[in-house]
């Protein structure tokens, strides 16, 4: 893939796909945007939050970043990107679920067993990879004395990433707030990039679930 292959592939778009939505667009631009869902997914190319789950335009407020990370609500005045997605998402949008949505092979999660803290170019990705600790933590805990494989312990840092990334989203006030009046739904899913399916968390057992 490559800029000329992206130019071309919107004018097929134009052309075909467009055509094909041509109607909703109209009713998106008419009476705006209200999508139900936020879509919180990795930065990932692989994982293509619209094709995974065949939805339309309109149907997902999405945020990806490096890891489907979420961090801890902060009551300041800084730029705070994921922070504003989830605050509009809930404040005016009025979602009712959000969908924090981890997969196999993460290069994030794999980061966090890498050693970067002499890499002067990744200062950002560095910081950023400190939601991902407590995965790891857990991962490395829970393995110990298990003989399992490298694959098994990424797996597991990626699963369970999701569960401490839904627990920051806790922290958010309004999003603690709408749960409680039953307003809005939050979820753990995991995706396999091997065969496209999807995996649910269940936090009462602690476990996932494959979708049928
Ligand atoms: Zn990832």
């Amino acid at each position: 893939m490559n800029i000329k292959k992206l130019i071309k592939g919107n004018k097929r778009f134009r052309e075909a796909k467009f055509t094909q939505y041509k109607d909703d667009f109209k009713t998106l631009v008419e009476h705006g945007q209200k999508p139900n869902i936020l879509f919180i997914g990795c930065s990932d190319s692989r994982v293509v939050p619209d094709l995974i789950v065949d939805s339309k335009p309109g149907d997902m407020f999405l945020m990806r970043n490096i890891g489907n990370f979420v961090p801890p609500f902060k009551d300041d005045f800084d730029f705070h990107g994921v922070s504003a997605v989830i605050e509009y998402a809930v404040s005016v949008l009025k979602v009712k679920d959000i969908i924090v949505c981890g997969h196999t092979h993460c290069g994030a999660c794999a980061s966090l067993y890498e050693d970067l803290s002499t890499n002067k170019k990744l200062i950002h990705v560095r910081k950023w990879l400190e939601l991902g600790q407590k995965a790891k933590e857990y991962a490395l805990l829970n393995l110990l004395n298990k003989k399992s494989s490298k694959e098994q312990l990424l797996r597991t840092t990626e699963k369970i990433s999701v569960a401490y990334q839904l627990e920051n989203l806790l922290t958010y006030p309004e999003v603690a707030k709408r749960i409680k009046k039953g307003k809005l739904n939050i979820h753990g899913w995991f995706y396999d990039i091997e065969d496209g399916s999807i995996e649910v968390y269940n936090p009462k057992k602690a476990k996932y679930k494959k979708l049928k």
